[in-house]
């Protein structure tokens, strides 16, 4: 027996809680090494076959985590046994995981480029990018919540709804996916969507979005490309289009 597996069985785990534990590691330090998160920023969260939820704990650099570091909970909070205390923001992921049942895992991070877009008003929702609109559609900023208040949770409890992804306003970033995988890969793109944008506003370009027919015609691509997600191109949800400044 490895050590992993030897620990996983003195802990009580199933094989699928040690997989999403070690996953949830993995994701970690991917975020801490792409510099999507800092200190103890950001957490990441994933739904186990039972409905209780594995999540970062409170506090901890999520580029160092190892598998019993984990905490667990359940959708309404609280802890399913006497391990690690739960991220003071797991409010926000129990209200993705009540609007979307299909989800199975979150990632919240601190994007700085994402981030920058929304303290600089420049809407990541406006369609630029092909990719973005066939896969994620627009990527629409949340109001800003007070963190560690259920302000935060309900200002994205709306979007979440219609949105696979969403910047809160000067905070950061939540993604969502069928695994945890898919949650990191929509932060990847979300991230760098906003570099690219950054680029271009930087070098004094003036932000122009695709024009709707061209945007009409991508979205028409995704049925043949076996894509089916939600997205505030489509379903307008509780996302206001900002028309100040592009
Ligand atoms: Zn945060």
């Amino acid at each position: 027996m490895s050590d992993g597996a030897e620990r996983a069985a003195l802990q009580g785990w199933s094989e699928e809680e040690l997989r999403l534990r070690r996953a949830l590691c993995e994701i970690g330090k991917l975020c801490y090494s792409r510099g999507y998160i800092v200190g103890a920023d950001g957490n990441l969260s994933a739904r186990l076959a039972d409905g209780t939820i594995l999540i970062t704990p409170a506090g901890a650099m999520k580029g160092f985590l190892e598998p019993h570091h984990i905490a667990r909970i359940d959708m309404a909070g609280n802890a399913v046994n006497a391990g690690p205390r739960a991220s003071s923001e797991k409010a926000i992921h129990l209200v993705v995981y009540q609007e979307r049942p299909e989800m199975q895992a979150i990632v919240h991070a601190h994007p700085p480029h994402a981030v920058a877009m929304t303290i600089a008003g420049i809407d990541l929702q406006q369609p630029f990018i092909p990719e973005i609109i066939v896969t994620i559609g627009g990527i629409p900023t949340a109001p800003f919540g007070t963190p560690g208040t259920q302000e935060l949770p309900e200002s994205i409890r709306a979007i979440v709804k219609c949105s696979d992804t969403v910047i809160m306003k000067n905070h950061g970033s939540v993604t969502m996916g069928t695994n945890l995988l898919d949650a990191y890969k929509k932060l990847d793109m979300v991230e760098h969507t906003a570099k690219i944008l950054w680029l271009a506003h930087t070098v004094g370009a003036k932000l122009e979005p695709l024009d709707p027919d061209k945007v009409k015609k991508l979205l028409a691509t995704r049925a043949a490309l076996g894509v089916s997600t939600v997205n505030t191109l489509e379903n307008s949800c509780a996302v206001t289009r900002r028309t100040d400044r592009p």
